[in-house]
Order: C-alpha cells, then structure tokens, then sequence
C-alpha cells in the first residue's frame, strides 16, 4: 500500500503515553509530552514552528525527527440550503479525501473519511467506483476534524466515521484514532457523540464491541434478505445477515450501546412495504434505530432514489411495527451529488 507510513514516527499518532516514552527515548525532558500534546491535540498547530513555548532547538530537532501530518483544503462547497460544507482535502502524498461540515441545532457535526478509497464494492457507492488506494493514519482522520475547526471557527462536538472507506478495513488506526479524539488531553468530544458505520465486518464488529467503547455503531444493511442484499454489497457473500444480527445483539450486550440501521432505499429494489415488513421481523428483538437514507443517484450506476411516497409509506410501515425510524435529512442536497464524487470530479480533471 503507498503513503509515508513506516518512514518517520507520525507524531500526531502517538497516545500521551506513547509521546512521553519517546521524549524519553531522545532524550528530551518528560514534560515536553504534554506541551507538545497539547499543541497537537487542543491548540490544533499546523507545524511545530507554531509551538511557541518549545525551544526552537526542540522545535527544530522534532521537525526532523518526526511526521507532522496536516491536511490542506484543495476544494470547499457550501449548500445554500442548509450551510452543510463539503471539504475536499489534499494529504501529504497527494491523497484526496472529502470531509463533510454539518450544523445541527445541537451542535456541529464532522463526518470524515477513513481510507483513501474502498475495496468493498458498494454497487450504489462512488467512493469504492476506483478500488481502495491506502488506508489512513490516525493523524489524518484526526486531521480532518481539526482542519475544519480552524476553518470554520466553531467546536465540533459530533464526529461520523461515514465518509469514504470502510473504518473496520482499518481497524488498528480507527481504534487509536477514537482513543485520541475522546482523550481528555485532546478535544476530548465524548464517546457517545462518535458514531462508526460498517458495511458489515463480522468479526471486527466483534472486536470493537469487546473494547467497550460507548460509541454508536451504525451498521449499513440495506437489504432484508441474503440475495438482495448481495445484488448490492458484495461484502454479503462473506457474511450472511444472520450473522450480522448476532453481531448486533453482541454490541449491544458488551456496551449497553442502541444498533442505528442504516437503509439506503432504492427504487424497486428494496422500498417494499414487504421489505419493511421483512426489516421488522429482522431487528424487532434489538435495541435500534433505524435510519433511512434515499439513495443519493450516482450517474456510474442506474439506481434510483425510491419515491417519495414509498419513502413515507416505508417509513410508516415501521413505525407501525414499533421500530424507531427517521429519515436522513438530505444535508447540503444542492452542494453535489453522492459520497466520493467531489473527489471523483477533482481527480478526472
Ligand atoms: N463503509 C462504511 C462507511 C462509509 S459509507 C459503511 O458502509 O457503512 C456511509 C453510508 O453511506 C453507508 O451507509 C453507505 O451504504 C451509504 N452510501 C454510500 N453511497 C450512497 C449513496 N449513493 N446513496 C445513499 N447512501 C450511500
């Protein structure tokens, strides 16, 4: 896999404690760990030139020393609707991923990407149209939320991991990258405003749910039986949806934490009041929530968006059934189209 990992010691990777061995190790004083966290983390620098209490010899000798990853806006959108920004962002090597800027009545919401890229083959996705490139650093999911604070001058309290490439396909990164977001020394945003969506990888639903963290867990289903659920997501020929369901039952047993279903419903593929019957009969046991996104048209693909009254009739269906429901509202609609396609545009020009 390309990218820079390996090369130096990606700094804005290291827990407080990891940091504090390495000032050891070069021999730097031990508190310089925290100053130099704090920059990182809370003060969000951009380089160490920022870090103005630091030695300038210090400053120097980390420059050389260490990775500092930053990410650089190539691209910003923003909806006249609704004030969603959409923020296409450049990595180091050249890498392009898109993060997304929401303002909710209860706060600000990032959705950030996890890869560079997909390879799990979503058939209604643009983000996995040209195969997974790399997966990200901790630093560069974190630099994300960080970019977009400074940009936008206002605190994110919500972070979603729904952008480009499946967070469990990068599983070690994705678990330190929570462990930084939700520290106490960083921007400390509370577990419980995290949410990781998967398209569905058993075991490391598994392993996630065993490390206990009070994360939401959104699982994209999709479909209510196996064969239609594999016209759309090849990752259902490795994992049936009974096995899925008893991941789901397990999350919520290890953290106490409600499953949200996401539901992508797509003309005449699965926007049934049979499939709402069937979704029902699926997850009544469970304690969730499900949300319905309308697929968003991608012009590589000839899906299209259910309508709008088989949306409202779906919806009813399953609240009906007592299931718990919304409908994704269709933040920033106007700015473009369907996940990865502001990258998918800057790439072909
Ligand atoms: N790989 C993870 C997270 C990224 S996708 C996952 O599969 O959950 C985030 C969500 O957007 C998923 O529910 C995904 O199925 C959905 N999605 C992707 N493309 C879409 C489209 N064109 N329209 C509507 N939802 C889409």
């Amino acid at each position: 896999m390309k990218g820079y990992k390996g090369r130096m010691v990606d700094i804005k990777s290291l827990t407080l404690e990891e940091l504090k061995k390495e000032m050891e190790r070069i021999g730097e004083k031990p508190f310089r760990a925290k100053q130099l966290y704090q920059w990182m983390h809370q003060k969000l620098a951009r380089g160490f030139d920022e870090m103005t209490n630091l030695p300038a010899a210090m400053r120097d000798r980390c420059a050389a020393l260490y990775e500092y990853t930053a990410v650089k806006q190539v691209r910003m959108q923003e909806s006249a609707i609704d004030g969603t920004k959409k923020f296409l962002f450049e990595l180091r090597d050249g890498s392009l991923v898109e993060s997304v800027w929401m303002k909710y009545k209860h706060g600000n919401s990032v959705c950030i990407s996890s890869q560079v890229g997909c390879r799990m083959g979503c058939a209604f996705c643009a983000s996995t149209l040209d195969g997974l490139e790399r997966s990200l650093l901790p630093s560069e999911m974190l630099d994300q939320i960080y970019a977009i604070t400074l940009l936008t001058g206002e605190r994110v309290s919500n972070v979603v991991v729904m952008g480009t490439g499946e967070p469990l396909d990068n599983f070690e990164n994705l678990l330190k990258f929570l462990e930084l977001l939700t520290d106490e020394n960083g921007l400390h945003i509370s577990q419980r405003n995290v949410t990781v969506s998967t398209c569905g990888l058993v075991p490391r639903m598994r392993e996630l749910a065993d490390n206990k963290l009070q994360i939401t867990l959104a699982l994209s289903l999709h479909a209510t039986t196996d064969e239609k659920r594999r016209k759309l997501m090849p990752i259902a020929n490795k994992y049936s949806i009974a096995e899925l369901m008893e991941a789901c039952a397990y999350y919520f047993e290890k953290t106490g934490r409600r499953i949200t279903f996401e539901y992508a419903l797509v003309g005449g593929v699965n926007d049934t009041k049979e499939d709402a019957r069937e979704l029902t009969e699926l997850i009544r046991s469970l304690n969730c929530h499900v949300n319905l996104i309308p697929v968003n048209p991608i012009k590589e693909r000839s899906f299209v968006q259910s309508e709008g009254e088989a949306i409202a009739a779906f919806k009813n269906k399953l609240e009906k059934n007592g299931i718990n429901v919304t409908i994704r509202r269709e933040m920033g609609r106007d700015i473009d189209g369907a996940c990865g396609q502001l990258r998918r545009r800057q790439k072909a020009l």
